[in-house]
């Protein structure tokens, strides 16, 4: 039974904290969009007709409420799951059977991502399927649709054996001090990931098939290389088989890149354009970018393990949250429930130090190639082929956003080439 004491209601009151703000965010990103959705940005007038503003406002609208109405449903059933007892009661199931505790920790984890996984997929379908369908950006086919799902149902399964397997017999091994060896296990095992998922998993999904076009090709190159790149090889992928969404990524660690293309990117831009975005990548390695994203992450999962830790040892959460005593992987379970509602609150850090990031990205390619107008240029076309919001509230992007709003990134790149500077609206 869970026991309503400080605790419990201090954690209720932090979890319905996030849970307003969160609603309250969209709520105040509709109606603003609602307002000044009529308007085309100055900086978008030569591209978007009212037509497709309206399409955007509508997409927007439509997606935003869908995302609201999935995060209500986890809350709800997150605060069931907690109130019904559900987790205890596994827990106990799992000890009647006396397992060794790390694979006691392994099934408690699984059960409860089948569980999620199967719940997220009526979900999953409506997006795909009506939402996506209905903006003509979904391109897959059911059949597609269930390979992805069991493919990435079975790397899932691995990666989380390859993760939790040795996690728990940290634990068990080292009782006092696994919060360390865990936090440099998660270190290693993170960069492992970056070296192995463009080369063993992604391929799984996409064929990757080196891009063609020999102008294109010899231009990227030498782009690369006037930035001190080594281009590993140029890629184009078939990601035009799920959605008319596009992009293009870099891959790799140290100075040695795959260059990524949507086939959907290719098919739309102008080489000038798909230079311009890569430029842009290239900034986002010159300035260590990614090195430093990883740094602080790794600087907060310390923190993070070590609070972990110290919650697990501590009898009271168990007792509060209906447990009959500690054990590691219900232990591990609550601090991760406890904590969930705090780190929601740490989102706009993250934004701001992302929305830095993309503005020196963006003057990096300036001094790469020379102008920042094919970029304007190809931000406005990505814009309006994703049908992104125009209009997000300023305190939505504050929180939420990990680049600058459209209208007032293309407006800067704009007045940096001495363009008209225009002035946007908020
Ligand atoms: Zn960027």
């Amino acid at each position: 039974m869970i026991q309503f004491n400080a605790l419990f209601a201090g954690f209720l009151a932090l979890f319905a904290a996030a849970a307003l703000t969160r609603y309250a965010l969209t709520r105040v990103n509709i109606s603003h969009l609602r307002e000044h959705g009529h308007l085309v940005p100055e900086t978008f007038r030569d591209e978007i007709d009212g037509a497709t503003l309206s399409r955007m406002r509508d997409y927007t609208v439509e997606s935003s409420r869908f995302h609201s109405l999935e995060s209500l449903f986890d809350d709800a059933l997150l605060i069931a799951v907690l109130l019904g007892g559900v987790l205890p009661w596994l827990s106990d199931l799992i000890e009647a059977s006396h397992l060794h505790p790390v694979w006691s920790g392994v099934l408690f984890f699984g059960t409860l991502y089948l569980a999620s996984a199967l719940l997220e997929i009526p979900f999953s379908l409506y997006s795909t399927f009506v939402i996506e369908k209905k903006y003509g950006f979904s391109t897959i086919t059911p059949q597609l649709w269930l390979i992805d799902l069991v493919k990435s149902f079975a790397v899932s399964v691995i990666l989380m054996a390859l993760l939790f397997i040795p996690f728990f017999a940290l634990i068990h091994l080292l009782p006092q001090s696994w919060w360390f060896a865990a936090w440099v296990f998660f270190a290693l095992f993170q960069m492992l990931m970056i070296w192995l998922y463009p080369l063993v998993i992604a391929p799984l999904f996409n064929k990757f098939t080196p891009v063609q076009d020999e102008t294109l090709r010899e231009r990227i190159l030498a782009m690369a290389g006037n930035a001190g790149l080594r281009a590993e090889g140029i890629f184009e992928v078939d990601a035009g088989k799920r959605s008319r969404h596009s992009n293009a990524y870099f891959t790799g660690l140290g100075k040695s890149k795959r260059i990524v293309l949507f086939d959907t990117l290719l098919a739309t831009h102008s080489h000038d354009e798909i230079i311009a975005v890569l430029a842009h990548e290239i900034g986002h390695w010159k300035l260590r970018h990614l090195l430093k994203q990883l740094f602080a992450i790794e600087a907060v999962a310390f923190a993070g393990f070590f609070l972990v830790y110290r919650l697990m040892g501590w009898p009271m959460l168990y007792e509060t949250f209906g447990f009959a005593g500690p054990l590691p992987y219900t232990g591990l379970l609550l601090a991760a429930v406890l904590l969930k509602p705090l780190v929601f609150f740490l989102t706009p850090i993250g934004a701001a130090i992302s929305r830095k990031y993309e503005k020196d990205a963006d003057n990096y390619v300036r001094g790469l190639i020379g102008s920042t107008r094919f970029l304007a240029q190809a931000l406005k076309r990505l814009a309006k082929e994703n049908l992104a919001n125009l209009h997000p509230h300023p305190a939505y992007v504050a929180f939420y956003y990990s680049h600058p709003p459209l209208a007032e990134r293309v407006a800067r790149l704009q007045a940096m080439n001495g363009e008209e500077v225009v002035k946007v609206g908020r």
